[in-house]
């Protein structure tokens, strides 16, 4: 690797998944990057241990028709699967009457459709990369299935997959015996009403992808990345930006990247710059798999848990905390969790056996749609990845580099609807 001095082409805020995924769509155009965060290491935000799902086919924005069905339960508390915290951060008024904007048919197509040409975009840039650099990381196509326990969500899943199916999505809606010729584990759940197959689905963990792909940037690209570096204030001086961390230290940067995560928009409030996120607190669990643990993945949309395979073992993730800011696991929402596993898929785990507890912030915004932008001169947002962040990584990172690089076009700024 060439020696280079600082600053290089590219600083990128931010070591989760997304940020090590936009270092490599920098370095990949031969491009030097720094890559500073936080933490220790890289993954060790929101991406450390979540669903492990790469959920290229289900790009179902959150808000749409049935979200106004929902409300009365999740103001009374009585779904277990989602809390609101009305009195957490203020900004979840204005970013609640946003969602509720996009609570209709109309939006729900249009944001699925823009996610799920993101979701193409991430899994043809994951192939190249493995192509050029198999990175180890339990990643393998396990196919996915959703399954449905009552007619009326049934229809709705059929509804998108109509949709989805008419841009070159490969997904069958099938009936419970189907679906168990498809995944035999099947047979310990009781009451479906129906499934949907994807068959591309993949998965792998998160954290193993980011440790993995730094390591090879490390050792082949020009990437230096500095980690322990908490920034606290960003400026503009003499056509350069200025990051500043909580110990004084001061980092040049000709063109950022930001890619920080839930912390994004207080980092950039300062500038003027409004990002529209709010955190929904999920959790996930990891136990060592049952007597029955399912090969393909499988979404319980009535528990709302997704559970997959890595390697010997069972992820498990999950819960909704709408405007919970902290990133602890919380015992009792914990333990809830543990229950609804244990009544969708009892033999699938060694419930008894918890390998590994965990709590994340999903940085989400009110359409599902992530803010790919250039917010200022030489400053680039890649932000707002909800629920699919692991997904659309990939396909995310190499549209925020073209943007700095001006090699795109503009994307409409947030406010966009
Ligand atoms: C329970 C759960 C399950 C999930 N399951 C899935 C799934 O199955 N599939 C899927 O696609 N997605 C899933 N997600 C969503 C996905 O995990 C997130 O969308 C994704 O991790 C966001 O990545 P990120 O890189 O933007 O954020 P992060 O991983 O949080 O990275 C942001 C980084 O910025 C750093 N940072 C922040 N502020 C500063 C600062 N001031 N100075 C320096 N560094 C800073 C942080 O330390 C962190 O490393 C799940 C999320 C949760 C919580």
């Amino acid at each position: 690797m060439a020696p280079h001095s600082r600053p290089c082409d590219i600083t990128v805020v931010g070591a989760g998944v997304v940020g090590v995924a936009t270092a490599w769509a920098a370095v990949r155009r031969g491009l030097s990057v720094e890559l500073v965060d936080r933490a220790e290491g890289p993954g060790l935000g929101a991406s450390y241990a979540n669903g492990a799902q790469l959920s290229y086919a289900y790009t179902d924005a959150m808000a749409g028709p049935s979200l106004w069905k929902q409300i009365p339960g999740l103001l009374a508390g009585s779904d277990p699967a989602f809390r609101l915290r009305l009195n957490g951060h203020p900004a979840i008024w204005r970013w609640g009457l946003s969602l509720l904007a996009n609570a209709n048919g109309s939006r729900l197509r249009r944001n699925t459709l823009h996610t799920l040409a993101l979701a193409r975009d991430s899994r043809q840039a994951m192939q190249a990369l493995l192509e050029r650099h198999p990175i180890d990381f339990q990643h393998h196509v396990a196919g996915k299935l959703h399954l449905y326990f009552n007619d009326a969500a049934l229809r709705a899943g059929a509804k998108m997959v109509e949709l989805k199916r008419a841009h070159g999505v490969r997904q069958v809606l099938l009936d419970a015996e189907a679906a168990s010729d498809v995944e035999p584990a099947l047979a310990q759940v009781e009451g479906i009403r129906g499934a949907v197959y994807s068959p591309d689905e993949a998965v792998g963990d998160p954290w193993r992808f980011s440790a993995g792909l730094l390591d090879t940037m490390r050792g082949r690209y020009p990437l230096q990345a500095r980690f322990g570096f908490s920034l606290e204030s960003i400026r503009r001086s003499a056509g350069e930006w200025l990051l500043s961390s909580r110990e004084g230290e001061v980092i040049q940067a000709r063109k950022l990247i930001v890619c920080a995560g839930i912390d994004s928009a207080a980092l950039l409030r300062p500038l003027g710059i409004r990002l529209p996120l709010m955190a929904i607190k999920g959790h996930s669990l990891t136990v060592p798999c049952g007597p029955r643990a399912p090969a393909t993945s499988i979404t319980d949309t009535a528990r709302k848990l997704v559970f997959c395979r890595l390697g010997d073992r069972l992820r498990i993730a999950g819960l909704a905390d709408i405007n919970d800011w902290d990133p602890a696991v919380d015992p009792a929402r914990f333990g809830q969790m543990l229950d609804l596993a244990r009544q969708s898929l009892p033999d699938a785990g060694d419930y008894t056996r918890i390998l590994h507890r965990w709590a994340g912030l999903r940085p989400a915004t009110p359409d599902s749609v992530p803010i790919i932008a250039n917010a200022r001169e030489g400053l680039t947002c890649n932000v707002g990845h909800g629920m699919l962040g692991w997904t659309l990584a990939m396909g995310s990172a190499e549209r925020a580099v073209a943007l700095a690089l001006g090699e795109a076009g503009t994307t409409p700024w947030p406010g966009r609807g």
